[in-house]
């Protein structure tokens, strides 16, 4: 395993943050440097179809090696890291045989286990931590580590029966785009994991359903010396309209399988004040609800300040792969068992968010996501365990073998 670690070592290496600022496909061309490094690492494995794409998306298989047919399986991870945190030069810290005490990420902060109890899973183990200038990297790094060392151990020991395993690392998915340009049938699997989720047993395929409301209201400036029954004040009318929004109903107070409504954003003048709301729910009816609830506060208050006064536009954005997953029972099935037979406890979550995997399962590759062991992602006290990325190892090794009974 300690290919593992060298492997994760040299991945972050490379700078590869995506930048939400760009419509360029990627967004930052750096991100080519880790893909054609990836590929002439799949080049030395000796993997099959090899391609690297103008939108560098990096595709591979590794060819089926029993004669019984045995349906075609995919493993997806992400080249880039998250825009909210630096990625360059990172200089990451191992400190073998964890002891459970508080771990300085270089002079200023402090990487501590009253703040963040998940280290006391990792005593013992060799951990590896950021030096606090930087994010780790481990997402999404840290799967494609995982995948690669999976597939060469599946290449070392020809008596693992496997059908056609896919591989495919992708751009840009911290900005959201990672599914845009992946070509479902080049990939050539029927059902793919995302190796892109936290602790150890992680296993997700729901996540919320999404639409944003942008509300404008209409105001009408006049001086404030001269407005008596003239002026209309959007930021007031906008304000009431906030008061009259679900108060239990917000990012801060729900969770699980709770949705909400979330006012994301404001612009407001006397003249014309905009809102930017985000509308999430798992259940695809209640969230129709969410978003008829939207549309006769509007009305509402249309009526009460005349027609016009406020402007609703409804966009949905993504869909929870649920409904297009749980069809495929056997795919969850299949994730389930891999952990089992590598003594691991399936942690089945819901993703409050959203996911590339959500968007390939809608483009017709059904595609949970499974852990890669990392933790306190997007950031610098990002952290992740050898031992944990070995069990990922283990259970994407499993995964090929039951998927080939
Ligand atoms: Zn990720």
């Amino acid at each position: 395993m300690s290919k593992l670690l060298d492997r994760f070592l040299s991945y972050v290496q490379f700078d590869t943050q995506s930048n939400p600022g760009f419509d360029t496909v990627p967004s930052t061309s750096k991100q080519f440097e880790l893909a054609k490094f990836l590929r002439a690492e799949l080049e030395t494995l000796g993997l099959s179809d090899i391609t690297l794409d103008d939108n560098c998306y990096l595709m591979a298989r590794l060819p089926s090696n029993t004669d019984q047919p045995v349906t075609p399986i995919g493993f997806v991870a992400h080249m880039d890291t998250a825009f909210d945190y630096s990625g360059e030069n990172v200089k990451p810290q191992i400190i073998k045989n964890y002891d459970g005490k508080d771990i300085a990420l270089g002079t200023t902060l402090t990487l501590s286990p009253a703040e963040f109890p998940e280290l006391d899973t990792c005593l013992g183990k060799t951990l590896i931590t950021t030096d606090g200038t930087t994010l780790l990297g481990a997402d999404n790094k840290a799967g494609i580590a995982e995948i690669l060392t999976a597939i060469e151990y599946l290449m070392a020991h020809p008596e693992i029966k496997h059908g056609d395993i896919c591989i495919g690392f992708t751009p840009d998915e911290e900005i959201g785009r990672g599914a845009n340009h992946f070509d479902v049938e080049q990939f050539g699997a029927e059902f793919a994991y995302t190796i892109d989720g936290g602790p150890v047993g992680e296993l997700q395929f729901e996540n919320f359903n999404a639409a944003q409301a942008q509300i404008t209201v209409h105001g009408k400036s006049v001086h404030p010396g001269h407005s008596k029954n003239k002026m209309v004040n959007a930021m007031l009318i906008a304000a009431e309209f906030i008061e009259t929004m679900p108060k239990d109903e917000t990012p801060a107070t729900t969770d699980d399988y709770q949705g909400f409504f979330h006012l994301n954003n404001m612009d407001s003048s006397i003249s014309e004040t905009f809102m930017h709301w985000l509308i999430r729910d798992f259940d695809k009816d209640h969230q129709e609800r969410r978003k008829t609830f939207i549309e006769n506060r509007v009305e509402a208050f249309n009526e009460k300040y005349g027609a016009g006064t406020l402007t609703l536009e409804i966009k949905d954005n993504y869909r929870n792969m649920r409904e297009r997953v749980e069809p495929r029972q056997e795919i969850i099935t299949l994730a389930q068992k891999a952990m089992e037979a590598s003594d691991v406890k399936p942690l089945i979550k819901p993703i409050r968010g959203g996911t590339d995997g959500a968007r390939l399962s809608f483009k017709g590759l059904p595609c949970p996501n499974v852990f890669t062991g990392g933790y306190n992602f997007h950031g610098p006290y990002e952290f992740i365990a050898l031992e944990d990325m070995e069990k990922a190892v283990e259970v994407i090794v499993n995964i090929a073998r039951l998927a080939a009974g």
